[in-house]
């Protein structure tokens, strides 16, 4: 017996009275007009479908926009004669987004299935940012066609089931829709993984009138125990679990079905959270738990809300069984979660009060800001997918959610950017551990840093969270960017010996904003770094520039000097030497520097830290030994860029510029920012000498939050 439409509008009326009626039969006699003579593979007329899809939307209670978008759907899909302004002009513009949001990008050329689900998803997710009903549309959609799959032909099926276990299960998680989610697992298992499905439904349909005897008598005796300790109000609920998590449980266990006995399950409905300990109290005296299985996801709730008491016990019979308890909104919750507290309000955008959403939204929108290749996208955003259920724990006490496969270098990350760059071992338990070891739930971990300590590239096989892969890759970018810069100038500076032209001077030459547009770079270290990476030849590229002007940059180039001596470094040997301080790493007076004789340019003084170093010291013929004359300290003031790392805080900018005024520093610039958890703050201050700036630092460090104050190369606030 189809759906009629009038018996919908009568459902959402009873939760919606605002509902206007007549808007949604218009859509309703929309989409029977787009959808007129297409007959869905079941042989049913079309519009079956999308009355399907706003049936299950009504039943998650969603607002009209929402329904009249499941009706719209598929409309613009179906129908080459209507268009997404045709949609937009009769429902409007909200309409309008979620219709195209669900709609799949038409076939590209040449490209494979698999590139066109991926770029269907991502053009989902940047939609479901702006409005989460896209999502919620898209859910009930698959849900229906999960629910009518079996008119697939079988390789169909299987791609449609193993994309709804990866993905849309795993997002009406998020959501906290729990009933759905498991309607779409149970679906999805049973089509992508047909003889693992099959056995274990005939193995527990062997065991169903032991188990159903079984939970009718528990279930008594629960609520009997329960009335004696004078607990009002509760109810108890006895199931056998679903066939998914049965399998799930297989698999990680690595047992066969004949070794489950773990398929019964109780729920205890309290009206406060005192009855759900209570009740707790009561299953653990009468039963024997089994260790290792109780979990409170009340005192810490999931990523997504997910609040209850788990625990397993013993049956005198030897039967184990679990028993959930929960109060009542938070089974509410559990169930339809956002649905449960959908708003009517015509500029519903799902909930405000969305944390777990919001939670959720947060990593998509940074994958959706990180211009990342197609692969790394859906692994990320898989991975995202995945529940995070452990935790895990500072030496302090304070608790990081991650996700199960979660290693070492994962926490250090989820601690902080700045821990996990400069992380290079672990304590586990209070034991040294490589940092690819995988975490177990309550492992108390102690991150060990060290100042050289940064990022090395095997840590991607075995980093898991995409946070903690993101973060890698962001800086293995950034240094081999920084390495081919440095390679790009040095090779220019080499090949401008051939026309007499020093490297200031051809990265200030007039050809230059010419040369560069015209060849495509966006800026000077684009060019360098193509330079560096040997995608272009430094000759080619400096005949090009000085093809015009050769002979007058030539002439030029003999009247540039080296900066003269003030006297405040002494140079060992030759003490009128010319020099001056390199910008690469800008030595300030009395730290440890070594100096580098450049042609042209005379004596270049470095900081003996410098990374510039190890590559000079490749011509040993051209360094120096130098010193700061200790009798001729000059007045100068060096500015010194620091980048302070902290926790995300109100007055963590004040705190740190008063002690730079405390140290009577000048403070030359600033500027912070939260990112999330973490702050990063950058200055730049007036420092005299060495001594100036470590007490600076130190000073800055001990301040309460701040991780790690790092002084820049750079000497610009960016
Ligand atoms: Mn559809």
């Amino acid at each position: 017996m189809p759906l009629r439409i009038e018996d919908i509008i009568d459902k959402v009326k009873k939760y919606n009275q605002g509902s206007d009626s007549d808007l949604l039969k218009k859509a309703y006699l929309f989409s029977a007009y787009a959808h007129e003579g297409q007959l869905r593979r079941s042989g049913e007329p079309y519009l079956v479908h999308p009355i399907e899809v706003m049936n299950i939307l009504a039943d998650f209670k969603a607002d009209d926009v929402a329904l009249v978008s499941g009706l719209l759907h598929d409309v613009i899909e179906d129908n080459y004669s209507i268009s997404l302004n045709d949609v937009e002009n009769k429902f409007g513009k909200d309409v309008a987004h979620i219709v195209g949001g669900v709609t799949k990008i038409s076939q590209l050329q040449d490209s494979s299935r698999e590139k066109m689900e991926i770029a269907n998803l991502r053009k989902l997710i940047v939609a479901t940012l702006d409005d989460l009903r896209v999502i919620i549309v898209k859910l009930a959609d698959r849900l229906h066609n999960m629910r009518t799959l079996e008119f697939l032909p079988p390789d169909k099926q299987k791609i449609k089931a193993m994309e709804t276990l990866e993905i849309y299960a795993p997002i009406a998680y998020r959501l906290g829709m729990g009933i759905l989610k498991t309607e779409l697992e149970e679906l999805g298992f049973q089509y992508s993984y047909k003889r693992e499905y099959e056995e274990i439904a005939k193995a527990i349909s062997e065991k169903r009138v032991y188990a159903s005897n079984f939970i009718e008598k528990k279930k008594e005796e629960i609520e009997n125990l329960l009335t004696e300790a004078g607990i009002k109000g509760f109810e108890v609920q006895g199931r056998i679990k679903h066939l998914y998590s049965i399998y799930q449980k297989m698999k990680m266990q690595d047992i066969s079905v004949e070794q489950v006995y773990d398929y019964v399950a109780f729920r205890i409905i309290t009206n406060s959270i005192m009855d759900c300990y209570g009740a707790l109290g009561i299953v653990h005296t009468r039963w024997k738990p089994i260790p290792g299985r109780f979990k409170d996801w009340i005192n810490m709730p999931k990523e997504n809300h997910y609040s209850s008491i788990h625990t397993s016990v013993i049956a005198d019979n030897g039967q184990p069984f679990e028993v959930q308890m929960r109060t009542k909104e938070m089974h509410k919750e559990a169930e339809n979660g956002l649905s449960a507290h959908w708003r009517y309000k015509d500029k519903s955008h799902g909930r405000d009060d969305e944390e777990p959403v919001s939670v959720w939204l947060q990593y998509l929108k940074e994958w959706r800001d990180e211009a990342i290749g197609d692969s790394d996208f859906m692994k990320g955003v898989q991975m995202d997918l995945a529940p995070k259920e452990m935790y895990i724990f500072t030496p302090k006490g304070k608790p990081v959610l991650l996700s199960f496969s979660a290693t070492c270098i994962d926490f250090a990350y989820a601690v902080h950017t700045e821990v996990g760059n400069k992380c290079i071992g672990a304590r586990v338990g209070g034991k040294m551990t490589p940092l690819k070891t995988q975490l177990k739930s309550g492992d108390i971990v102690e991150v060990i840093t060290s100042q050289h300590g940064k990022p090395s590239r095997d840590w991607l096989s075995f980093a898991k969270t995409s946070r903690a892969i993101g973060k890698i890759k962001a800086f293995l970018n950034k240094e081999e960017r920084d390495k081919n810069t440095e390679m790009g100038r040095l090779m220019l500076e080499q090949e401008g010996h051939h026309y007499k032209i020093s490297l200031k001077r051809i990265l200030s030459h007039q050809n230059l904003e010419v040369i560069l547009k015209k060849s495509g770079f966006v800026d000077i270290e684009a060019l360098l770094v193509a330079l560096g990476s040997n995608k272009l030849r430094a000759k080619t590229f400096l005949a090009n520039l000085l093809k015009n002007t050769e002979q007058e940059e030539t002439t030029q180039s003999k009247t540039e000097s080296p900066k003269e001596s003030d006297g405040s470094v002494v140079v060992l040997g030759s003490k009128d030497m010319l020099y001056s301080l390199a910008k690469c790493c800008k030595p300030i007076y009395g730290e440890n520097v070594v100096g580098f004789i450049s042609r042209g340019k005379g004596l270049i003084i470095h900081r003996a830290s410098c990374s510039n170093v190890s590559k000079y010291a490749i011509n040993p013929e051209r360094m120096m030994p130098v010193e700061w004359d200790i009798k001729s300290k000059s007045n100068i003031i060096h500015p010194v860029k620091l980048e302070i790392y902290t926790e995300d805080r109100v007055g963590m900018m004040a705190d740190v510029t008063g002690k730079v005024k405390e140290l009577n520093t000048n403070l030359l610039d600033s500027r912070g920012k939260g990112m999330g958890s973490e702050g990063y703050i950058q200055i730049i201050v007036g420092v005299t000498d060495i001594n100036h700036l470590n007490k600076l630092i130190l000073a800055i460090n001990n301040i309460k939050g701040v991780f790690k104050v790092v002084r820049s190369r750079s000497g610009r606030i960016t």
